[in-house]
Parts: structure tokens; C-alpha cells; sequence
């Protein structure tokens, strides 16, 4: 095992026996590398792979507040794995597409009525109605906001946290594809008035329609842009 494992499996150990917990400090660069009979340097190197898992943040400077503590923040290490593999083609935009569909119809029928991230779609929505028509890139902005809220609404944190993780890659792919578009204006309104609908839809306890719905808003998007249906044919 090279020797920054060994620190990474310690630092894992002690997270699974609750001797470490969100909020906590791991102990001095020095005394750790003394504890474990490790350089500094493989302190240091594991601290920075946990780093970017999104489960240590390092300390900078002296005092109460220095040191390096564990947080919890899968979203966006997640969410920045994932690009990059998109970014590398190992993640193809039609398998986003299907998970997208998996999760969200989920969500969508599982939302109870009155979840209160509801009321951050409608303002998202709102916002997306502006009469003088947004740009592309700020509209699928906020329609990505506007998914990640309905499936929020849910309520099952592991579901909100792989959404979360997937949020850049959606907007990579819906930019990319507005290129592809006869008409953007077109398929803004027509964008528009589908989230209504799914929204309408949790709110009014129909689930299964609000499913129905949000599926085909993910996969017509796709096909509009001359990618065929996820695997569909
Ligand atoms: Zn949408």
C-alpha cells in the first residue's frame, strides 16, 4: 500500500467508527504523520484527494479556526467528476438522458403536493416567463434549477444529491443542444408551457401524470435537437 493509502484508510476508519464526524478536525499535519510513522508529504497528498471528494476541507493559517475539518459536500465533487467524464466522452449524453428520466419521473410522482421546494419551482418558472424571452444560456440555467427543485421536492436526500451531481452535466448537454434547434424561441415556449403543466400536475396530487410528463419534456428536448430518443430508437 503506498503510504498516503495508509493515511486515507485511517482517516476512512475512524469516519466509519464515528471517531471522526462532519464538523471535526483531523490532528496536525505533523502529529498525524508521527501516528501513522508517514511523511508529511502523504498526509498532505491524502488530505488533498479527501479534498476533493468533497469530505475534508484543509485549514489555512493559525488559530481556533486552523486545521483541517471534515465536511460533507458530495454534490459538488460529484457534480465535477461527472463533467469531467462527460467532458471525456465516457459518460455519453444519452445515458444522462435515460438517468434523468429514471430520477426525475421518480421524484415527480413521489412529491407530495404541498413540499415547499414547490414554491422555488414556481418563482424558477416565473422568472423563466420573462416577456422580453431570455437568452438560452440564462433560460437553461434556470430550467435546470427548475428540475433540481422538483426533484428535491421528493424528499430523498441520496436521489437530490445524484441530481445535484448531474447538474452541470445537463447544462452542458441542453447548451450544446440548443445549437442543433430550427428555432429556439419555438422550443423556449413550448419548454415553458410543459413545466407548467408537470408542476400543475405534483401540485394537484397527479402524480403519475406528472411523471408521465416530465419524461417526455427530457426526452423531446433531446429528440428535438436530432438525437433520436435515449436509445429508444
Ligand atoms: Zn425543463
Amino acid at each position: 500500500m503506498r503510504t498516503h493509502q495508509l493515511v486515507l484508510s485511517w482517516i476512512e476508519d475512524q469516519l466509519s467508527a464515528g471517531r471522526l464526524a462532519v464538523g471535526g478536525r483531523l490532528p496536525a499535519e505533523r502529529t498525524l504523520a508521527e501516528q501513522l510513522k508517514v511523511s508529511r508529504t502523504s498526509v498532505r497528498e491524502a488530505i488533498r484527494i479527501l479534498e476533493a471528494m468533497g469530505v475534508l476541507r484543509a485549514g489555512v493559517g493559525s488559530g481556533p479556526d486552523a486545521g483541517t475539518v471534515v465536511i460533507s459536500d458530495p454534490t459538488s465533487a460529484l457534480g465535477s467528476a461527472l463533467r469531467l467524464h462527460v467532458a471525456t466522452q465516457h459518460l455519453p449524453v444519452a445515458d444522462i438522458v435515460e438517468t434523468r428520466v429514471l430520477l426525475e419521473s421518480w421524484a415527480a410522482a413521489k412529491a407530495p403536493q404541498d413540499a415547499p421546494e414547490l414554491d422555488d419551482a414556481a418563482v424558477l418558472l416565473a422568472a423563466m416567463d420573462a416577456p422580453e424571452g431570455l437568452p438560452a444560456r440564462d433560460f437553461l440555467a434556470l430550467d435546470v434549477r427548475f428540475h433540481l427543485a422538483l426533484a428535491n421536492a421528493a424528499g430523498n436526500t441520496v436521489v437530490s444529491a445524484m441530481m445535484g451531481s448531474l447538474r452541470e452535466a445537463i447544462q452542458g448537454y441542453a447548451a450544446g443542444l440548443t445549437a442543433n434547434l430550427p428555432d429556439w424561441e419555438t422550443t423556449a415556449s413550448r419548454l415553458r408551457a410543459e413545466h407548467h403543466a408537470i408542476l400543475a400536475a405534483v401540485r394537484s396530487g397527479e402524480g403519475g401524470r406528472a411523471a408521465e410528463l416530465v419524461a417526455a419534456h427530457i426526452e423531446g428536448f433531446y429528440e428535438e435537437a436530432g438525437l433520436g430518443s435515449a436509445k429508444a430508437g
